[in-house]
């Protein structure tokens, strides 16, 4: 699982994460779930080692990844961390294969390629057939899918999600919402998902940690912050889709 203690991101003056303490439990499936702002973006960038914190540890697994004092412990591609982002950040020269690819390319699993990770990854998004296609040749939804497949394959033990099915129609995101809790369910990989729509959060986790100011205001499960909620925050947050 993942522990996070006093977290602290600033820009410039501004501090976006405010001493955020957080715990997924392994193999538990988290959403992050807050109004634009608040700082969910940020928190899972710096879960992903994309930003470095200004304070507080990080502890995957039982590694303390990061530390204010020392900061970083483990490289990047030693992480065992899949990202899944809104924008799908496909390499446009690449195509379908070599973007799936690329995660097994940085880590030197060649072997993986070799045994077909590339292809089982494809299926499992129910893109096996667009392999040799480029994203300018994808709609939306297969290209969010193709995004889904990146960050999976390399089978990771951490996977982190930024809004992945904000880009979609409703019709796609129910779909893709789905195949995501089901790879879940398959997998075993513990999940942070971040979003602000209260119904996506609802249905896909099994606790929500609903942020406010660079912090959590309460960590429970879908029940719990629906039908007691810590504040009034909680409250108009959760019930705004009502
Ligand atoms: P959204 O849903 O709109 O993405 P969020 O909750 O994910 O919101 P963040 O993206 O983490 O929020 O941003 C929190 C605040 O930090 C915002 O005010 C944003 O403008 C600011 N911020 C984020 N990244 C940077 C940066 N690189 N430099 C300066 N300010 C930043």
């Amino acid at each position: 699982g993942i522990a996070v203690s006093g977290l602290t991101k600033r820009f410039g003056r501004t501090t976006v994460v405010d001493g955020l303490d957080l715990e997924v439990g392994e193999g538990d499936f988290l959403v992050l779930l807050g109004p634009s702002g608040c700082g969910k973006t940020t928190t899972l960038r710096c879960l992903a080692g994309l930003e470095t914190p200004d304070g507080g540890t990080i502890q995957l697994r039982d590694t303390t990844v990061f530390d204010g004092r020392r900061g970083w412990n483990v490289p990047i591609h030693k992480r065992d961390i899949g990202m899944v982002f809104q924008s799908y950040a496909l390499w446009p020269h690449m195509t379908v294969r070599k973007n799936i690819a690329y995660p097994l390319k940085v880590r030197g699993r060649r072997e993986a390629i070799a045994d077909g990770w590339v292809e089982n990854a494809a299926d499992m998004v129910h893109c096996g057939d667009l392999l040799d296609r480029y994203p300018a040749q994808l709609s939306g939804g297969q290209q969010q899918r193709i995004a889904l497949a990146r960050g999976l394959v390399a089978r990771p033990g951490l996977v982190l999600l930024d809004e992945p099915l904000s880009n979609l129609d409703a019709k796609l995101r129910d779909q893709v919402r789905t195949e995501i809790r089901e790879l879940h369910q398959e997998l075993g990989f513990t999940a942070v998902l971040v979003t602000h729509d209260q119904d996506e959060a609802l249905a896909l986790g099994d606790r929500i940690a609903i942020m406010r100011d660079g912090r959590i205001e309460q960590c429970d499960t879908p029940e719990r912050v629906y039908v007691e909620p810590a504040s009034d925050y909680v409250a108009a947050f959760i019930g705004m889709s009502n």
